[in-house]
């Protein structure tokens, strides 16, 4: 099986978002986020630590529900978050878009194979022989295909981030979303999940990554967007970000982590 993403680079929109606030309690952590994607289309996401990054890929992902702001995805879904949006689109909305989490997230009492095919058969239907053959031809395909049977402890963490990235992709999202995927990892483990993520993004899977691996941004975001203080202070393209950003707040940022 292939992990292709059916229909790369055909510039229409998968995902807008516009106008997301999030505050908790009194601190405004989102004040107006707008971000689109085209499909097959990579935008990285870059700023502090707090400046919102994981509650926009949560919000996207219908995890965490903002006062404001409303997201169009592929398909017909509308989920206008001032609205009180119904469950049903809000699930809809995460049935299309998939997330990795930065510590991985995987269920600790069940096998690699069982927490793969736990969405596809509980949530999706899928039949389980089918969601099987799925979930093993995709742990081929990121050299993890001997560790079908083990738990995840029996991981080290780039592998179990590897297991990360295979559930996702088995839900067939339009959208891979990553939260940090690689900064709970040993430096070197971080090589192989950022070449996996590489290869999708090469086969045309669309992508939104939280990331402070600039290297891996410079290398294959199509768009790169730096966020300070709940709001998107610069975005473009990544030569124009890394070499000249416009803002302050952008050279500030990068002058530390560079
Ligand atoms: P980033 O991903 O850029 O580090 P986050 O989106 O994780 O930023 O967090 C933004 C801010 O929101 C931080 O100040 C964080 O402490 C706060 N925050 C995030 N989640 C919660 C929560 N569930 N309750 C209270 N504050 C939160």
């Amino acid at each position: 099986m292939s992990l292709t993403n059916p229909t790369p680079g055909s510039g229409e929109k998968l995902l807008d978002v516009s106008g997301l606030r999030k505050a908790f309690g009194s601190h405004e952590v989102l004040r107006g986020i707008d971000l689109s994607i085209e499909r097959g289309r990579v935008l990285v996401l870059i700023g502090p630590s707090g400046s919102g990054k994981t509650t926009v890929l949560r919000s996207i992902n219908g995890l965490e529900i903002p006062e404001a702001g409303v997201v169009t995805a592929a398909g017909g879904i509308r989920v206008d978050y001032a609205a009180k949006p119904a469950k049903k689109d809000i699930l809809a909305l995460r049935d299309r878009t998939a997330m990795v989490f930065q510590h991985y997230n995987l269920f600790p009492h069940m096998t690699v194979i069982e927490n793969i095919i736990e969405g596809p058969t509980q949530v999706q239907g899928v039949k389980k022989a089918q969601a099987i053959a799925e979930a093993e031809a995709l742990l081929e395909r990121v050299g993890l295909a001997e560790k079908r049977d083990v738990y995840p402890f029996q991981l080290s963490g780039g592998q179990a981030q590897r297991v990360g990235i295979v559930r996702a992709l088995a839900l067939k999202p339009d959208l891979l979303l990553f939260d940090e995927p690689t900064s709970a990892l040993d430096p070197e483990l971080v090589g192989d999940v950022l070449a996996v993520m590489k290869e999708l993004a090469d086969e045309g899977w669309t992508m939104l990554v939280v990331t402070h691996e600039l290297a891996f941004a410079r290398q294959v975001a199509d768009e790169v967007l730096f966020m300070d203080g709940g709001v998107i202070v610069e975005r473009g393209a990544p030569r124009d970000i890394f070499t000249a950003p416009r803002e302050e707040r952008t050279q500030q940022f990068l002058h530390r982590i560079l």
